[in-house]
């Protein structure tokens, strides 16, 4: 097993200067991306890739799509910034528009989405103290073993991953870990003082597209009621069609009490992140409480609006769910004695391999990119596929072909 493609000296020229010029914190696949239009991207040779990747799901609605890059950059000549120090044009409409979209009182917009799990993690502090009665600084969040919430210290503190964590502490407490899926657990916990929150993926992305049980969900959102528990559901990567429904909690009718939104929430422009949730929760925050210099800009909230309205009109929910479901189904066909496993809902996918030797999924995604398509190894011997939701049924096919043919590689 060994996959040893030559870079051409563009690729190359690219490559060191980000190896000498940008800090070491990534691993990408050796392509170099200069172009996109919808499912596929194109590298500084010419060559054209199916993308599998999405920007981990941010790409929902494919690259460059043509209504949100027109209404971008419309935008972006009219007015981009006004701070939340004034009123913006646009500002309340897109408030309205989402709010409305998912049913809810009220939005807070911030950028990134680790911002937005931040943001809810201290929303739902400040509803324990002020409405439930938590004494000070006792509240506490549960969370799952494996999750991926983002980057920042207080998210890495909840962490269970290694590289993620290992050497940035000090670490930020209040959180409470139990396996993801453990309807027993959370059971356990969630009747413990001084709960606040049940944070969870209803599906977890990163830990490599682990679906729940199920009724895990409405299970866990039973209890959070009882207890008096804000369900929180981080949606950033799950949301906005990409299992098959506008969001993976509506598989189970569950409708959290915090939603967290981001990555294609902006149809992969620019980063865009939103926090829902009803008075009785968000409007515990007054002004100077909370804030972010860029949430909620007249070029973002244009970008999301057009981006919403897009999903719904190009009924890219069902798209997902059928060939979702096409994908998994033809994976199966192959009968690959190298696919342990092929899992997910709607165009979240994972793979994974079986028997794998050292390296084998990042060797497959070496072959796939050699054939024309790009994915990236999540955990360990998993790799997820997760195309733009405009993907159609022969370019699905012919992406099974491609995925059938790479695991030679592995023989
Ligand atoms: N939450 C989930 C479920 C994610 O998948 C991610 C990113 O992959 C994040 C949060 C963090 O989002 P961002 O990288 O925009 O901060």
């Amino acid at each position: 097993m060994q996959t040893t493609t030559r870079l051409s000296d563009k690729t190359q020229y690219h490559i060191a200067l980000e190896e000498k010029f940008g800090a070491h914190n990534y691993h990408p696949v050796p392509v170099i991306l200069s172009r996109g239009e919808g499912v596929f991207v194109w590298d500084v040779d010419n060559k054209r890739y199916y993308d599998f990747l999405s920007g981990y799901s941010s790409l929902n609605h494919g690259h460059c799509h043509p209504k949100i890059v027109s209404g971008f950059l419309e935008q972006a000549q009219r007015l981009t910034l006004t701070s939340r120090a004034f009123y913006n044009d646009l500002l309340g409409e897109y408030e309205k528009l989402i709010t409305e979209f998912f049913g809810y009182d009220k939005v807070l917009p911030m950028n990134t989405g680790v911002e937005a799990v931040e943001t809810a993690i201290k929303l739902c502090r400040k509803w324990a103290y002020e409405i439930k009665g938590i004494p000070p600084d006792k509240a506490k969040v549960i969370v799952c073993e494996g999750n991926f919430h983002g980057r920042t210290i207080t998210v890495i503190s909840f962490s269970n991953d290694p590289g993620a964590k290992n050497n940035f502490g000090p670490y930020t407490p209040g959180f409470e870990m139990i396996p993801y899926n453990d309807i027993k657990a959370l059971e356990k916990v969630i009747t413990t003082e001084n709960i606040a929150g049940f944070l969870v993926e209803p599906i977890q992305g990163e830990a490599g597209v682990v679906v729940p049980d199920e009724d895990y969900l409405s299970k866990a959102k039973q209890l959070c009621e009882q207890n008096n528990v804000l369900f929180i559901a981080d949606e950033i990567q799950t949301g906005l069609a990409r299992t098959g429904k506008m969001l993976a909690c509506d598989h189970e009718n569950v409708k959290p009490d915090i939603l967290i939104l981001g990555k294609a929430l902006s149809g992969g422009m620019m980063p865009v992140s939103a926090v829902l949730a009803n008075d009785d929760i968000m409007m515990t925050l007054h002004p100077g409480e909370h804030g972010s210099t860029y949430g909620g800009n007249p070029l973002a909230c244009k970008t999301a609006m057009i981006a919403l309205q897009v999903l719904k009109d190009e009924k890219l929910a069902e798209n997902a769910d059928t060939l979702g479901e096409l994908f998994r189904d033809e994976i199966k066909k192959l009968n690959s004695k190298h696919i342990e496993i092929v899992r997910g809902k709607g165009l979240l996918n994972a793979i994974v391999i079986a028997h794998p030797v050292k390296d084998a999924a990042w060797e497959l995604c070496l072959q796939l990119k050699q054939n024309g398509l790009l994915a990236k190894p999540a955990h360990d011997n998993r790799i997820r596929l997760a195309p733009p939701l405009i993907i159609n049924k022969d370019q699905i096919l012919e992406c099974v072909d491609i995925i059938g043919n790479s695991l030679s590689c592995l023989d």
